[in-house]
């Protein structure tokens, strides 16, 4: 434990900053502990934000969970809103505040400081940009403009600019108040990191919600009225009439002051730390979204800005810098989303990152239920897992639906973190009734189907990869498994149709000179029909994964 004379400075003051200026307390009841910020308010939850916007969340003061004056008369912290540190002297020990009301400069002595600035959004210098109606959002000033806004009744139409977590969430809460959003996305796929074939799922059930998705198009240039107002969004290859833009492109590290400093940036361009989420300087330590830290499937650092991780690298930073000793050893990017009524979820690396790292990878889409399929209200998800096929270790997961998503996704994280094989998974002892999983939970199923790709048991091939090879001209029979009825109701062009159930009959009709892949609903019956044409003598044969429920192209009906 530091000794009373010696005075902590947390710079920041939302989440990493907070709960680090809270556990230092905890940690040494007498040190000297000061909070600088350059906002008004303080520890508030920037997650709870669009829900404030969708009225989900009616009092926006239930997003400020504490206020200056609790910190003072609890935890004796003196909280300083409206100070912005400038400069740090790591030779002097002292930091150069600017207070923003009184225009006045201090200089504050430091023994520990904690560096937990954030991040900011990113806003392209693009023509029009300056416009009004154009927002951000960041911070709780951010979105009381937009409430404010959105409850005048006068936004018809809004143009939410980026596909990713943010930005879905505010256009699910801006639909909510009756307003038509579209969302112009650049890449050629929403939620960047899980993969596409994934993030289809959850572009079809945005536009089936009513909120217009563009990809692979980007915004050019805003035009206003003469108030200055934005009226349209111009975009590479459309106009879009709007009453307001929300900018969600991605955010950067606020680093300057510590660079300036001279505390080394990392790789990722955020602060490097190390495992006591110290700096290069002793005594400095950086933690939240201003911090990078280090992938624990690929040993890399990495920036992943989330609150979950905010808070426990502040935890460690506050231990550390009041004379303890505890470290934070990385993340996985665990994440969790909710898309009106899906539920998405990844971790670890998805299938596009592990081959960009060099794994040699094996895949598969599982679509499963949540519950007993016989217990009311079971719901259907659906799990891509990748593993190494070297080590059949797990890398990630991705897992979408109605269903419970979260507790898998949690699952996989633990398991992830303690390096688990897919067969380790397959054998974990989970909790089952039916109101909570099947007998043998969805993440079990799908870690065996994957334990039988490693094993050349079977040989799946995921429904994007199918795509790929009728595109590049392959002389391949799609072979549906469906009843007729099924079929009837949709199915993908040009394939052929013989149900399971007369296959054994019918197996003269199919070409064994050519690839079959056959495809059912869900994978189980395409599985089926993959085992009778193996012994069949068929020699080139694969089933579809997560076969319709994972096929998001065009149906024939
Ligand atoms: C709309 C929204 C939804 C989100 N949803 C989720 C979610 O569901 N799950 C999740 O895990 N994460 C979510 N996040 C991310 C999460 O909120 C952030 O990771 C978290 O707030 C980071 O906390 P921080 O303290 O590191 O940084 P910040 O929240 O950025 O706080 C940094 C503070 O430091 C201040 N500051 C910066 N420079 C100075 C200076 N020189 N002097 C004084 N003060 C300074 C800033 O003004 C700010 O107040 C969401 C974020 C947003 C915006």
């Amino acid at each position: 434990m530091e000794k009373e004379n010696k005075h902590l400075i947390i710079i920041g003051g939302v989440a990493a900053g907070m709960k680090a200026a809270a556990k230092a307390r905890r940690e040494s009841p007498t040190m000297k502990i000061t909070v600088v910020t350059d906002e008004h308010y303080i520890s508030y939850a920037s997650c709870g934000m669009p829900y404030f916007i969708g009225d989900i969340i009616k009092d926006s003061k239930k997003l400020i969970i504490r206020e200056p004056p609790y910190f003072k008369n609890m935890l004796n912290i003196n909280v300083l809103t409206r100070h912005q540190a400038t400069a740090i002297n790591t030779k002097s020990k002292q930091i150069k505040v600017n207070d923003l009301e009184k225009g006045q400069e201090l200089i504050f002595n430091y023994d520990r400081l904690i560096i937990a600035t954030g991040a900011q959004p990113i806003v392209p210098p693009l023509p029009g940009i300056s416009l009004g109606n154009i927002f951000t959002l960041r911070t709780i000033a951010d979105v009381l403009m937009i409430r404010t806004l959105v409850d005048s009744g006068n936004i018809k139409n809004a143009v939410v600019v980026g596909g990713g977590l943010i930005g879905l969430e505010v256009a699910e809460n801006l639909i909510l108040r009756g307003i038509k959003v579209t969302v112009v996305e650049l890449l050629d796929q929403i939620l960047p990191p899980l993969d596409k074939d994934m993030a289809l799922i959850v572009q079809k059930h945005l536009m089936e919600k009513g909120v217009w998705v563009i990809t692979s198009d980007g915004v050019k240039s805003f035009e206003g009225n003469d108030s200055n107002i934005v009226t349209k969004v111009i975009t590479g290859k459309l106009q879009i009439p709007t009453d307001m833009v929300i900018l969600s492109i991605g955010i950067k590290p606020n680093t300057r002051l510590a660079q300036e400093a001279g505390i080394e940036i990392g790789a990722t361009r955020a602060i490097k730390v190390n495992e006591r989420m110290e700096t290069n300087i002793p005594g400095i330590y950086a933690v939240g979204d201003c911090a990078e830290t280090i992938h624990l499937v690929t040993g890399k650092p990495v920036w992943i800005a989330l609150g979950s991780t905010a808070a426990k690298m502040g935890r460690v930073a506050a231990i550390n810098a009041t004379g303890g000793a505890d470290t934070f050893k990385g993340v996985l990017g665990t994440l969790i989303v909710k898309i009106f009524d899906l539920h998405v979820g990844k971790v670890g690396l998805s299938e596009r990152e592990a081959i960009k790292e060099g794994y040699k990878i094996e895949s598969t889409i599982v679509p499963a239920l949540d519950k007993a399929h016989y217990y009311p209200n079971a719901k259907d998800i659906i799990i891509k897992l990748i593993a190494d096929v070297t080590t059949r270790k797990l890398l990630g997961a991705e897992i979408i639906g109605e269903g419970i998503v979260d507790k898998r996704i949690d699952l996989v994280a633990t398991a992830l973190t303690f390096g688990a094989t897919v067969d380790q998974i397959s054998k974990l002892d989970l909790a089952y009734a039916p109101p909570y999983a099947m007998s043998m939970d969805a993440i079990i199923v799908a870690a065996n189907v994957l334990g039988n790709k490693l094993s050349g048991k079977t040989s799946g091939i995921l429904p994007h990869k199918v795509v790929e090879k009728r595109e590049s001209g392959e002389d391949l029979v799609l072979l549906d498994v469906r009843s007729e009825i099924e079929y009837k109701s949709g199915h993908i062009k040009g394939c052929k149709h013989i149900p399971l159930d007369k296959l054994t009959s019918r197996v003269g009709e199919l070409d064994g000179s050519k690839e079959i892949i056959t495809y059912c609903r869900a994978g189980l019956r395409a599985a089926q029909a993959y085992r009778i044409l193996k012994n069949a003598g068929f020699k080139n044969v694969k089933y579809m994964d997560g076969s319709i429920l994972a096929w998001l192209h065009e149906l024939e009906k």
